[in-house]
């Protein structure tokens, strides 16, 4: 759940503004603003399924002109910025979707709610979803929290993730769309991730949304912080410093084992891994913590050996080991110093010794590990989802959990 920072002016569109004139788009509308996120960008291809003929007046011309069967399903293409409907040029470079009535429309077999825009453009085929933010949600909510958890974790989730796509909206404004669906933005994968109980998390905090002096606030969030949270300010070095996002102690993440990681690499793996990415690294011999942050985490690693010292971000081994590996930058790095084996060194030619030495290095590389140990998952910043999940299950309401993790500052209030 990697975040970037907008600091973007936020406007808010009221429900039923001019945007949705159709009657078919008084029909999509689930409550809050209508929001514009794509679902597909620059592919080749992309199958649609079970839409509205009658609705989709542009669409279905294209079947009319053509004389081709309205199918269920249709294979849209592109090709030399051309749009193309089951092969049969369509003469229209883009047409809207609309789904029937109580049912949705499929997008590569993934049923949304909402209608979709198709375009064909020179880097391929887009497909954006206008969908309102109330429905937007029900389908981010599971996502992005397990719907196990107790049900005011998932209310504290859903005006989490409410408040976040208000802050960020316009965050891809520059591609034609609001938010994308993936991490970068948040996760939205559709119908299908719906759940009953996240649906009730969403519904019962309809409208609601976190404030600070009268603005919706940047309201990250972490699978587990470690046992404090990060201040945006030392996370993001740059990131202007806010209230709401500071550190805070989080005794649900220090006291649960669960939480630590560790992950061991073979140096040689560590240096083949570090010059792919550019880093012109060698055997590490030592490795060392500064930039202490108010939360405990440290913002940069300074690695010594036969290359000398060099310095770098601790997020830049997140980046190149995976975040899944290296789960937070909460984390202390040790070397298993090599053993250095003994060797007859008998050489009569420039390429045995070449060998030999090679040989060696290879050696101390590959019986010399460097480990990674940390606590937490993410970047720490806002809420942390592992402490909002056990103060649920302590009895704290989604109110108490956000005001929690934001702070007293926050207001959580109805905006529409
Ligand atoms: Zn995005
Ligand atoms: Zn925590």
């Amino acid at each position: 759940m990697k975040r970037h920072i907008c600091a973007l002016l936020i406007f808010f569109i009221l429900p039923g503004v001019a945007l949705m004139p159709a009657a078919a788009d008084a029909a999509v509308s689930g409550g809050g603003a209508d929001f514009k996120i794509a679902l597909v960008r620059n592919a080749q291809k992309v199958e649609v399924s079970n839409v509205d003929y009658k609705a989709s007046a542009g669409y279905a011309k294209i079947f009319e002109k053509k004389r081709m069967t309205k199918n269920f399903s249709s294979s849209i293409t592109v090709a030399n910025g051309n749009l193309y409907v089951n092969s049969k040029r369509a003469g229209a470079n883009k047409f809207w979707l609309y789904p029937k009535k109580n049912s949705f429309v499929k997008i590569n077999a993934k049923p949304y709610r909402g209608k979709f825009l198709v375009t064909a453009g020179a880097g391929g085929l887009t497909v954006i979803n206008t969908v309102a933010l109330e429905d937007y949600l029900k389908a981010v909510v599971p996502s992005e929290m397990e719907p196990n958890a107790g049900i005011e974790a998932l209310k504290a989730q859903a005006v989490v993730a409410r408040t976040y796509a208000i802050a960020t909206r316009g965050k891809h404004k520059s591609a034609g769309y609001d938010l994308c669906n993936t991490t970068c933005c948040q996760v939205y994968k559709g119908v299908s991730e719906e759940n009953a109980k996240t649906n009730r998390a969403v519904e019962s905090t309809r409208a609601l949304v976190i404030l600070h002096s009268d603005k919706p606030i940047n309201a990250y969030y972490c699978a587990s912080c470690g046992g404090r949270t990060e201040s945006v300010e030392e996370a993001w070095p740059g990131a202007k410093a806010v209230k709401y996002a500071k550190t805070v102690d989080c005794p649900y993440c220090a006291k649960d084992d669960k939480m630590s990681w560790k992950y061991k690499i073979n140096q040689g793996e560590f240096v083949a891994k570090m010059r792919d990415a550019g880093f012109n690294i060698d055997g590490v011999s030592s490795a060392k913590l500064y930039d202490k942050t108010g939360s405990g985490r440290y913002n940069t690693v300074e690695m010594r050996g036969g290359f000398g010292t060099l310095y770098y971000s601790a997020e830049i081994f997140r980046r190149i080991f995976g975040n899944t590996n290296i789960r937070s930058s909460f984390f202390n790095i040790t070397i298993d110093k090599p053993k250095i084996a003994t060797k007859d060194f008998k050489f009569n030619r420039i390429d045995d010794i070449i060998k030999a030495r090679n040989d060696f290095n290879n050696d101390n590389l590959n019986n010399s590990y460097i480990t990674f140990a940390g606590s937490g998952y993410g970047h720490g910043v806002g809420m942390c989802q592992h402490g909002a999940k056990k103060m649920a299950g302590t009895g704290s309401n989604f109110r108490r959990i956000i005001n929690y993790y934001f702070t007293k500052e926050v207001n959580v209030k109805k905006i529409y």
